[in-house]
């Protein structure tokens, strides 16, 4: 039997670094399903098909072989062979995979990839579907969310240190424009499970969050 802890919410709450340390914590494995979203998205991208491209993108997604390896525990993340973990943060590639998320034939495959691993590890799985549709009988399962303003906020913070200037108003449009087309999707749209536990970040440590986390996770008999 394998302990699966599932982790949804909105772009930008703060899922990774969050489940990253749950993970840790516990010595199970983090699983970031953005990146796989990602990793398709990019390879649609690569062969320069629209979003709107249906029919294109169920030939690429054919086509496309998406592994998921571990180096000194961290996630990598390999598009037919050549490890593409470094060109998945990009801005671009994060608006095509929120576009390119929608189609059954994206969703299928990479549904499959993320149950196969569940079945033979322990996992901290976050994304937008795990608790509903992924991992529905996963032990612990959170919705970990915090206010559009607050996730714009961040966001520009992040950039800042990169060296970039960004524009509070147009982070937080581009954060609901992408929270509205996850939420609204035909597909697995992104929603709270009924038996997600609902966690604001918005005015919270990222040390309390983990700690709220770990807690529930511990209540759920996670060890
Ligand atoms: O979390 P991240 O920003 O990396 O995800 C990129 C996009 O991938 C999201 O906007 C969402 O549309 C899609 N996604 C999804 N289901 C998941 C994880 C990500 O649809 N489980």
């Amino acid at each position: 039997m394998t302990y699966n802890i599932a982790i949804d919410g909105p772009a930008g709450a703060g899922k990774s670094t969050i489940a990253r340390r749950v993970a840790k914590e516990l010595g199970y494995i983090y699983v970031d399903t953005g990146a796989m979203y990602r990793a398709m998205a990019l390879h649609i991208l690569n062969q320069g098909i629209r979003p709107e491209d249906g029919e294109r993108i169920a030939d690429a997604c054919s086509g496309a072989d998406i592994d998921i390896r571990y180096e000194n525990g961290e996630q990598q993340i390999f598009l037919n062979g050549k490890n593409v973990t470094g060109d998945l943060r990009r801005e671009e590639v994060g608006n095509m995979a929120s576009r390119t998320s929608v189609y059954a034939c994206v969703r299928q495959k990479l549904t499959e990839l993320q149950k196969e691993l569940a079945s033979r590890e322990n996992v901290v799985m976050d994304g937008r579907d795990i608790g509903t549709s992924v991992l529905p009988g996963a032990q612990a399962k959170i919705y970990l969310t915090a206010s559009s303003r607050t996730r714009a906020l961040r966001r520009c913070l992040e950039l800042q240190q990169k060296g970039i200037e960004g524009n509070l108003e147009e982070i937080e449009a581009d954060i609901n424009e992408r929270d509205y087309r996850d939420m609204h999707r035909e597909i697995s749209p992104l929603c709270r499970a009924e038996d997600a536990k609902l966690v604001d970040s918005s005015d919270l440590t990222i040390e309390q969050v983990t700690d709220a986390i770990l807690r529930i996770c511990r209540e759920a008999g996670c060890r």
